[in-house]
């Protein structure tokens, strides 16, 4: 964290401790200097001191001697020796005088101030002694110990001799070394206050240059600190790092409050490219990155956690019939809605942190959290994918049309499924295709079997390859009778497929699978060309029974390729003629594409193959849908004919198809008639044609040939 941001602190610190070590050097010399000066003025006070109480002594020491001198010319001329001691005796007793000698012109001592007179007659031979013999005006001399003064005797011109004093200098030298010890004392004094002031200046410096330090530090260092850190944090992704207050006046508050407008202006532009990045633009709900994100993170603090997450996957079901019967900007707003449908009722029961997100196309995904932990979550996800599937098959308005939409969800656990997003996903998408598998419109939690399930299919859909080549796929046919005569009137092929290992596999899975795999594309053709032979067959062995077979033709078929190019193709080879042939469509297929089917079925009419609108009743087209799509006949769905002898409304919707049907010249053919009572009311209510378990079950051609001989 510091480390590189912390240069500029340290070098100022360092230039700071480099200048109070200066200043430091600068008052050592000074104190250095001072003491120096010190001594130099303690010797040249004691010099002066010295020479002026010298100077003084040998003022006062002259004036005396030169005054005894005086009186002792007399005595000396008439060689009084007793007048000569009174006063030498005299002098003697002065302070500070260590003797006193008169002495003869060649140096010999004459009175020494002493009763005795020990020394008479001695010449002096001390070291001064030359000079005192030879002054001829008072001398003065020095040694260490004395001050001499010498003064000549005379009596007119006459020398008689001389006198001699010694002036002890010992107290003079005490003088001065007390004078020098209180001049010392003083100095030193002086000299500690100096110090003193020194020193409180120092301190003062090193006060200064730690308020320096930490002026710095707040003003300039820490603000500098705080945006490096707050930069590295914006470099990281993390736009609320805490930025120091900018209510500073100076150009420090200047470029926290630049750096902060720049942040935000960073934050914002992200906040944009994040926006974009990760929001559906249609819908806006969160897209398939965000979600992902959102996902992984949420896996990421809920690992260990013991909490539990659901991941429900919803797929609109048949969601491509609007896009194609209405256009696309309505399947846009049927999206639009439906996206508002279930942030409704995510923001209901979702509960907290519940992420909703639109993964392109008509998918849409929730990511649910149990706040309990515990199992709940199941439940709670359940209840939720049955409120969606309610709440998402309510009809919707679209430009003026009401439009009823189904939604498959399929629903999976983390932990319990799976752990990892990427497998969360896949098991979503499994359990949603389950609930399409289960009849659409509800909704399935995933499970392990699932995967077996899906796993069947990819085994399935290899089988399936050559299937017909290898001779496991053939026509069953189903009796097709009129109703008013129960005359046999054709048959409806029906796909089997007998698989090497499992046996009878029904066509309801594996004409799905070939339909989602695309094999449908090329079995058709196959189909279409083994019952158009087999009809011209019948036609040739039973002649004036002009039998029709009617050959299913799936969703896919019609989209991809032309259907009649192809159904001209295969009448031409095996000779069928066309009123010999039916096409049966689903309703599916037919609204799909309405102006393309209308042409396409023109043609194959046109041709003189008759089209008929297989399980009708079951899409939502409605019979109105009847005017618009030009078919030859419908078939009305098994389910209608179930129950037509116990439900009324049944049977009235089954006799409205009929007259209706009629009424535009359309036959009217009933599947699955199982029982006598159901042939009755049918032909009693003008039904046409009828097939069905209780007339003959699909059977193999060849029994089939056997049912017409
Ligand atoms: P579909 O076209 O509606 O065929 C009628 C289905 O009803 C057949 O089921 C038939 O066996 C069954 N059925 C007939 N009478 C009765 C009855 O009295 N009671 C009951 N409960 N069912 C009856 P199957 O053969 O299993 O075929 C199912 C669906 O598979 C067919 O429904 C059709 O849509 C599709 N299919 C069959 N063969 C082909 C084919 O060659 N091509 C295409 N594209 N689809 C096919
Ligand atoms: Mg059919
Ligand atoms: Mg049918």
């Amino acid at each position: 964290m510091i480390g590189g941001g912390n240069g500029l602190y340290t070098r100022f610190l360092a230039a700071l401790a480099l200048s109070v070590l200066a200043v430091l050097a600068v008052v050592a010399v000074v104190l250095h200097r001072q003491e120096v000066m010190r001594s130099e003025v303690l010797d040249l006070g004691k010099q002066s001191m010295h020479a002026l109480a010298f100077d003084r002594l040998a003022e006062r020491s002259e004036a005396a001697a030169v005054e005894l001198a005086g009186g002792l010319v007399n005595p000396l001329y008439y060689f009084d020796l007793d007048e000569i001691g009174v006063l030498l005796r005299a002098a003697l007793r002065q302070p500070d005088v260590a003797y006193a000698v008169v002495y003869d012109n060649d140096g010999a001592v004459i009175h020494d101030g002493s009763r005795d007179i020990r020394t008479y007659g001695q010449v002096m031979d001390d070291p001064m002694a030359f000079e005192v013999v030879t002054a001829r005006a008072p001398h003065v001399q020095v040694s260490d110990a004395v001050l001499d003064v010498a003064v000549p005797l005379y009596i007119g011109e006459v020398r008689l001799g001389g006198l001699r004093m010694g002036y002890s200098l010992a107290s003079v030298t005490d003088d001065e070394r007390r004078a020098a010890a209180s001049m010392g004392g003083r100095l030193e004094v002086i000299g500690q206050r100096h110090a003193g002031w020194i020193v409180a200046l120092m301190a003062g410096l090193v006060l200064l240059a730690v308020g320096l330090g930490v002026l710095v530090q707040r003003a300039l260092v820490r603000p500098v600190r705080q945006l490096a850190d707050a930069a590295r944090e914006i470099e990281a992704g993390n736009f609320i790092a805490e930025l120091p207050d900018s209510q500073r006046r100076d150009e420090v508050g200047d470029l926290m409050r630049a750096f902060g407008r720049m942040r935000e202006s960073i934050a914002r532009h992200d906040r944009d490219m994040r926006r974009m990045a990760y929001t559906d633009s249609l819908t806006g709900l969160a897209n398939r990155l965000a979600f992902r994100e959102a996902l992984d993170r949420r896996l990421m603090e809920l690992h260990g956690a013991g909490r539990q997450l659901a991941l429900l996957f919803a797929d609109i079901d048949d969601f491509k019939r609007v896009n194609d019967t209405l256009g696309h900007d309505a399947g846009d707003e049927v999206l639009v809605q439906f996206a508002n449908r279930i942030r409704e009722t995510v923001d209901r029961l979702g509960g907290e942190g519940a992420v909703l997100a639109r993964f392109g196309g008509d998918e849409f995904v929730i990511l649910a959290e149990s706040p309990y932990s515990g199992d709940g979550i199941r439940d709670e996800a359940g209840h939720l994918a049955e409120t969606l599937v309610a709440e998402l098959n309510r009809p919707i308005v679209v430009g003026g049309r009401q439009v009823f939409l189904g939604t498959s969800i399929g629903v999976t656990v983390f932990p319990d499924d799976a752990v990892s997003a990427a497998m969360l996903m896949k098991n979503g998408d499994i359990a949603m295709y389950q609930a399409k598998v289960a009849g659409k419109n509800c909704h399935r939690f995933y499970s392990r079997a699932m995967d077996q399930a899906v796993e069947r299919r990819v085994r399935m859909e290899q089988d399936l390859r050559g299937a017909w080549e290898r001779g496991e796929l053939s026509l069953a046919y189903q009796p097709v009778y009129r109703l008013e005569d129960r005359r046999l009137a054709g048959a409806e092929a029906l796909l089997r497929w007998q698989h090497p290992e499992q046996g009878a596999i029904a066509p309801s899975v594996f004409i799905d699978v070939a339909e989602q795999s695309g094999l449908i594309e090329t079995l058709g053709p196959q189909v279409l060309r083994a019952a158009c032979e087999d009809a011209m067959q019948w036609r040739r062995d039973f002649p004036g029974s002009d039998l029709f077979v009617s050959v299913n033709v799936s969703p896919r078929q019609l989209r991809s390729g032309d259907l009649a190019a192809l159904v001209d193709q295969m009448l031409a080879q095996t000779g069928l003629p066309a009123e010999g042939l039916h096409i049966e469509l689903t309703e599916t297929a037919v609204i799909g594409d309405e102006v393309r089917v209308s042409s396409l079925l023109a043609r194959l009419r046109d041709a003189g193959v008759k089209v008929w609108l297989d399980d009708f009743g079951t899409g939502f087209s409605g019979l109105s849908h009847l005017r618009r799509v030009p078919v030859d006949g419908v078939k009305i769905d098994r389910s209608f004919v179930a129950d037509v002898l116990r439900d009324p409304d049944d049977l009235a919707l089954t006799t409205a198809i009929i007259a209706m049907a009629h009424s535009l010249g359309i036959t009217v053919v009933a599947e699955g008639v199982e029982k006598e009572g159901q042939y009755d009311v049918l032909r009693e209510r003008g039904c046409d044609l009828a097939q069905g378990y209780w007339l003959g079950h699909p059977m193999t051609g060849h029994d089939f040939r056997g049912l017409l001989s």
